[in-house]
């Protein structure tokens, strides 16, 4: 159904892929679901230019454009094992993000002559709500690993209005500090969207500034946003271009939703966007050949909802009452029936601390003139 770098479920006839010129990563492959026998899963992905993932009966879409000439003892095996198993392709959010953190760490070596200092990240914290003081510890760890310097604040729950603004003018003018992140949600109280509007747009880490925003809406240059802008790297990551396709976007929050329908449209697909008072979801859904959930409600997306061979990217992340994650669409259904599916935990999550890092990183090589060599990450 989708024309994408990666695995196709069903694969082409065997003759064809021995002909084909191909380049096989069976390590870059995992069963979806976890596990570490890359053999149980999708089994092969292609670095070539396209493929067209479909059912046995429908032998249009089975053909695979693939870059190699031979294959390997473990392709064979993975090959042979891709005719027996039919699960979705892992958009493994976790291991891109380990990928690109190795990236960032170069980049930043790479241009700390020319810098004279290394990029900083500054995440304000208002508060003592636990859940944000974990994203704030994962953050500076993520920070700490690549070679970012941490500036981290943090303000108590009563801080007014006015010292919140006073502590983002200070970060403003932090010559050390590239990107700034206020860390939500504030305490009931602080009104968070003047505090946004007081971060400079050039060191808005999170994107959200509503400047930035517009850049989006306008397609020029600015930070953006990171859950929908790691979407589109993952996207892009396994070759699967959104140009021509159907997408359909659940969810419209200011954070994820708006922002992913605007990426996708720039990246040309025809994108619908759903939301709580859209009818008869499904019969939207169906319609989609790349489906991003956003909607916040646990495993509310199930095999009903998607058409065989859908590219489905899982945004909602929910702590289950019996202990665990679960993220807006039952996994376990779509498995089967899904081209590709991200994961909950390991798919966007570790994506949206990676495009912090990246939107840093990205300010601080502009600040100072540094030659930029991650322009593929640049959504
Ligand atoms: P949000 O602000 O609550 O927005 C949810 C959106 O979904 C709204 O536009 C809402 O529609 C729509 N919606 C709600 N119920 C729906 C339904 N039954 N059918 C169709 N649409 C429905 O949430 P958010 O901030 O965008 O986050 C969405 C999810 O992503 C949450 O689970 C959040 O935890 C997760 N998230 C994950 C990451 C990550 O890094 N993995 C980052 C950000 C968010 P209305 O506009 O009509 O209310």
């Amino acid at each position: 159904m989708l024309g994408c770098r990666g695995v196709s479920r069903v694969p082409p006839a065997r003759a064809s892929w021995k002909q084909a010129q191909r380049q096989c990563r069976p390590e870059a492959v995992q069963p979806f679901g976890g596990g570490s026998n890359a053999a149980q899963g999708v089994a092969v992905t292609h670095s070539a230019t396209s493929f067209s993932r479909a059912w046995p009966e429908d032998e249009i879409g089975t053909q695979l454009l693939i870059t190699d000439t031979d294959a390997s003892p473990t392709e064979e095996a993975c090959w042979d094992q891709c005719q027996q198993t039919s699960m979705a392709l892992r958009l493994d959010g976790k291991q891109l993000a380990a990928k690109l953190e190795a990236r960032l760490q170069q980049q930043i070596q790479t241009g700390l002559a020319a810098a004279g200092r290394s990029p900083g990240l500054a995440v304000l914290r208002v508060g003592d709500d636990p859940a944000s003081a974990v994203y704030v510890r994962n953050k500076e760890k993520a920070c700490a690993r690549i070679g970012v310097e941490s500036f981290g604040s943090h303000l108590p729950a009563n801080a007014s209005q006015q010292e919140v603004l006073t502590a983002i003018r200070a970060l403003n003018a932090d010559q050390r500090v590239d990107g700034i992140l206020l860390q939500l949600p504030l305490p009931e109280g602080l009104d968070e969207t003047p505090l946004l509007a007081e971060i400079d747009p050039d060191k808005d880490a999170d994107g959200l500034h509503t400047l930035n925003l517009g850049r989006l809406l306008k397609g020029e240059q600015g930070p953006r946003s990171c859950t929908p802008a790691g979407v589109m790297v993952m996207l892009r990551d396994q070759g699967i271009d959104p140009a021509g396709k159907r997408a359909v976007v659940v969810g419209r929050s200011i954070l994820v939703g708006q922002p992913m329908a605007l990426m996708l449209q720039a990246a040309n697909a025809t994108v619908t966007v759903a939301h709580s008072r859209t009818q008869d979801l499904a019969s939207i859904t169906r319609q989609a050949e790349i489906l991003v959930v956003a909607a916040g409600r646990p495993e509310m997306i199930g095999a009903d909802h998607i058409t065989p061979g859908c590219v489905v990217v899982d945004v909602g992340i929910h702590r289950r009452p019996e202990g665990g994650l679960c993220g807006d669409v039952r996994a376990e259904e779509l498995e089967p029936v899904a081209a590709a599916l991200s994961p909950v935990p390991g798919g966007v999550g570790p994506m949206t601390v990676t495009m912090l890092l990246v939107n840093t990183v990205v300010a601080w090589c502009r600040r100072h003139q540094v030659a930029l060599d991650l322009s593929d990450l640049v959504v």
